[in-house]
């Protein structure tokens, strides 16, 4: 059935490609790069925070996360119950991104014996927290042993009117670049608890040291996703021309949604809206405070843009903070220090790898 190329003996072994000369973003590109799509409903395959899919009146956005133990968690410091609560959510975060309403999730699970019933239980007992409170309906998924480790993966069904729908592609020069709530602390929260960590790892005795770090630690282990900002920008009468939810660093997800958008931008770094108590934690770490923001991740804010004609609409409103704006693509994607040096906007990719 498959046409045979590769692994024919021809006496040298051909060069392979490792995954880090192509990155996360690379691989994904490589990967599905020959993807056709057959179905006329398909309004949106790859490429943004979930799948459009037309429904007659209105549309089903579909997503899906995983969750690997090592790489996206860490068992020492992160209860089981938050676990679940966080899966849930960073899957109801993606259909947030796009205007919708979360509706149904599946969740597979594969499991190593290490673990028991008990720590499932609780691990279920905050996926059902999440569904609870973002009245979603968990409606099947998977489970399977597995040699080593815990991996979660959820699946997330959303809805919307066609014209609610927000993409990531439709940014255009002029536009503000605008973001809820505040950046870098959920970063901050991991540092602190991978700190605690490695005392705990040198003298097991000693209690780790958790006071006095609620906000950037709830950050961490209990994010919420920006289902209300779909009112909120409802109730300002506001449309935003595109919109991502910040998973992995506002750095990554800006020029996600530039190279969507076939746009440039620029980043004012004084703007970007970091909590104080994490601006002084990141400088007695000796980290300067905007780069918890725009790579730290596990944020779950949204990051969008509107046109400047709705500015009004905006200004006075907390918790959406205006931080740059779109510009043509082949100015570039820059950031503006407050000492008004421009500092071109990169991003590692790879979850898990900072
Ligand atoms: P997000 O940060 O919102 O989870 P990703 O950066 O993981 O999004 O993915 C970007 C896009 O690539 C999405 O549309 C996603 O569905 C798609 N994608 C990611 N991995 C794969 C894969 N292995 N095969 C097909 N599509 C993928
Ligand atoms: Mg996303």
């Amino acid at each position: 059935m498959f046409e045979k190329k590769e692994n024919k003996p021809t006496g040298k072994s051909p060069k392979l490609t490792t995954l880090a000369e192509l990155g996360e973003f690379g691989l994904i590109d490589r990967l599905t790069r020959q993807v056709k799509l057959y179905h006329p409903e398909t309004l949106k395959g790859i490429g943004d925070d979930a799948a459009v899919i037309d429904a007659g009146d209105h549309v089903i956005l579909l997503s899906t996360d995983l969750l690997v133990e090592g790489i996206h968690f860490d068992l020492t410091y992160m209860p089981f119950k938050h676990l679940g609560y966080k899966a849930a959510v960073v899957n109801i975060s993606d259909i947030a991104a796009m205007n919708g309403i979360p509706k149904q999730m599946t969740v597979s699970i594969a499991v190593s014996s290490r673990f028991s019933v008990e720590a499932l239980d609780e691990l279920y007992a905050g996926i059902l927290l999440a569904c609870e409170t973002y009245k979603v309906d968990l409606v099947g998924g998977d489970t399977s042993s597995v040699a080593k480790g815990l991996t979660i993966s959820v699946t997330i069904t959303g809805t919307a009117q066609k014209d609610e729908v927000i993409y990531r592609n439709g940014a255009r020069p002029g536009d503000l670049l605008c973001v809820t709530g505040d950046l870098g602390s959920a970063y901050m929260g991991l540092l602190v608890l991978e700190r605690e960590k490695k005392v705990f790892q040198v003298n097991p005795g000693m209690q780790p040291e958790l006071t006095g770090y609620d906000y950037q630690i709830g950050r961490q282990l209990k994010p919420e996703a920006r289902t209300d900002i779909r009112n909120l920008l409802q109730g300002l009468g506001l449309k935003p021309t595109s919109m991502i939810d910040i998973s992995d660093g506002l750095a990554s997800e800006i020029l996600h949604l530039c190279e969507q958008s076939q746009v440039g931008c620029k980043l004012f770094e004084e703007k970007i809206p970091i909590d104080s108590h994490t601006r002084e934690l990141a400088v007695e770490y000796k980290i300067i405070p905007s780069v918890t923001a725009l790579s730290g991740g596990d944020d779950y804010e949204l990051l969008f843009t509107i046109q400047q004609a709705d500015y009004e609409k905006v200004k006075e409103v907390a918790g959406i903070t205006v931080i740059g704006h779109i510009t043509d693509k082949s100015t570039g994607k820059w950031m503006i220090t407050p000492d008004d040096k421009q500092v071109e906007l990169t991003a590692q990719g790879w979850d898990g790898m900072k």
